[in-house]
């Protein structure tokens, strides 16, 4: 063992000098060349991206995320390094000549600086993660922020020594992103990194769920850069099998390394850089909007017209909204409850205005009632919801359609549970991932990296 470690040293540093002499990125490890391990999960190619070109990558929190093709893999560990576990976790990705990304914290990397030049020198990229690992950098002062940014890429630069070898990424601490730390970030050349997915490891679950979640996750998204951690025990406990799980299923590493001007960047197209084309979510693109209902100054209600309904090329979208809770069916055949998305078209086009006629506007007349009055707009919400009836906003029950009620509110609710995740559900879906994560990551505040800048001071002491 400790030979086939010895030679994979000498081989990376060997690749190493190559890379620095010809100006070329590490030569990716195949299983096939990886030394004492023929069943390798090995490493399939490497991707040269321009941070410049894309500042924000991962699914977690925005548009973008790495240019990866299905059952393509990017490994990301964070907050070390810390002696034993980080050591442990470069010797079984060496095992496997598996190359991946690590981000770096400052105050690690002062502590341990021959871990971060041990990442170095096995050919893995390195960003870094911030000075002190703070869980505010969404909303402290931006000079802070960059103190905070500044202090650890000068930390880390220091441990790597003349060597060099860090890239221009970076990962906030607790993903608790800002624009202005964004904006700071990218006019310093550096990429931000969010993640496709973690694996909850920095929470007190055991390795074997860090195993089900990792993989669970990279199921359901089929690709994409997992958020692990290099100094958690369960995480190296989980690795073996999680590299084991990825070969027999078929999925494949890819090593991120920056462009430089000697490396141009892997030749992309712009669609590839999110993680579901526009063509396979069309209907999540386009989810249809409520017609947008006016009380004030009308004296009746307008029938809708076809275009309201938001149809591509003038169909119909035959979509029962969880908020139509009479139509249950369509041509006979019951529809489910839970309301999946998406959905098949029901019907073809050219049957759509026979199925579903514009109703008449007698229908949504007030006879006796020439101005909505309380009562009558009362009525109109049956669940006894308070109606506030506000000239410049759309009424209660028309926002609760759109957004209380629509499915990914929905699942919303489920997964979050409470009221909080909902009411910042309307402001986006970026606002959504933020808040979530920010929640999700306040335990990482607690629980992780403090956690370990504790045992860093007891290991000092
Ligand atoms: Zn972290």
């Amino acid at each position: 063992m400790s030979n086939a470690l010895g030679i994979n040293r000498a081989r990376h540093a060997a690749v190493l000098l190559l890379s620095i002499a010809f100006g070329i990125a590490a030569a990716p490890a195949s299983a096939a060349d990886c030394p004492g391990n023929p069943d390798a999960l090995g490493t399939s190619r490497t991707l040269v991206v321009d941070p410049l070109e894309h500042r924000r990558i991962g699914t977690m929190q925005y548009a973008e995320t790495l240019p990866l093709q299905d059952h393509e893999v990017v490994l990301t560990f964070d907050d070390g390094p810390l002696p034993p576990h980080s050591t442990q976790v470069l010797n079984i990705l060496a095992s496997q000549c598996v190359k991946a990304t690590f981000f770096i914290i400052g105050r690690m990397a002062r502590s341990f600086p021959e871990g971060v030049r041990r990442v170095r020198d096995a050919g893995h990229s390195i960003g870094t993660h911030s000075q002190n690992h703070p869980l505010s950098m969404n909303r402290m002062p931006i000079e802070r922020a960059r103190q905070e940014i500044d202090d650890g890429i000068a930390a880390t630069e220091a441990a790597l020594g003349d060597g060099g070898g860090l890239a221009p990424f970076f990962r906030i601490p607790g993903l608790l992103r800002a624009e202005a730390v964004e904006d700071y970030l990218a006019s310093r050349g550096i990429q931000t990194w969010s993640a496709d997915f973690p694996a909850d490891d920095w929470r007190h679950v055991s390795s074997g769920r860090v195993y089900d979640l990792a993989m669970k996750r990279l199921e359901a998204k089929g690709k994409g850069i997992l958020l692990l951690h290099d100094i958690q025990a369960r995480t190296v406990a989980a690795l073996p099998r999680i590299l084991h799980e990825l070969k027999a299923r078929g999925y494949r590493i890819v090593h991120v390394v920056p462009a430089t001007p000697e490396l141009p960047a892997t030749p992309t197209e712009p669609q590839q850089w999110q993680l579901h084309p526009p063509s396979e979510t069309v209907a999540i693109s386009h989810w249809p909007k409520v017609p947008n209902f006016a009380f004030a100054r009308t004296d009746l209600f307008a029938s809708p017209a076809l275009s309201d309904f938001d149809g591509t090329d003038g169909m119909l979208l035959l979509q029962p909204e969880p908020f139509d809770r009479v139509s249950r069916h369509v041509r006979g055949v019951p529809l489910p409850q839970e309301a999946p998305w998406p959905r098949e078209w029901l019907l073809p086009a050219s049957s759509a205005a026979v199925a579903l006629p514009v109703p008449a506007k007698t229908v949504f007349e007030l006879p006796e009632l020439p101005r909505p009055t309380p009562e009558a707009v009362a009525r109109l919400v049956p669940r006894g919801k308070p109606v506030v009836v506000a000239e410049h906003e759309p009424p209660p029950e028309a926002v609760s359609a759109r957004v209380g009620n629509s499915p990914r509110a929905l699942r919303g609710k489920n997964r979050f549970g409470h009221r909080k995740q909902l009411s910042v559900s309307h402001k986006g879906r970026r606002g959504t991932a933020v808040a979530a994560h920010g929640r999700s990551n306040a335990t990482h505040a607690g629980r992780g990296p403090a956690k370990h800048l504790a045992q860093v001071k007891k290991r000092n002491v």
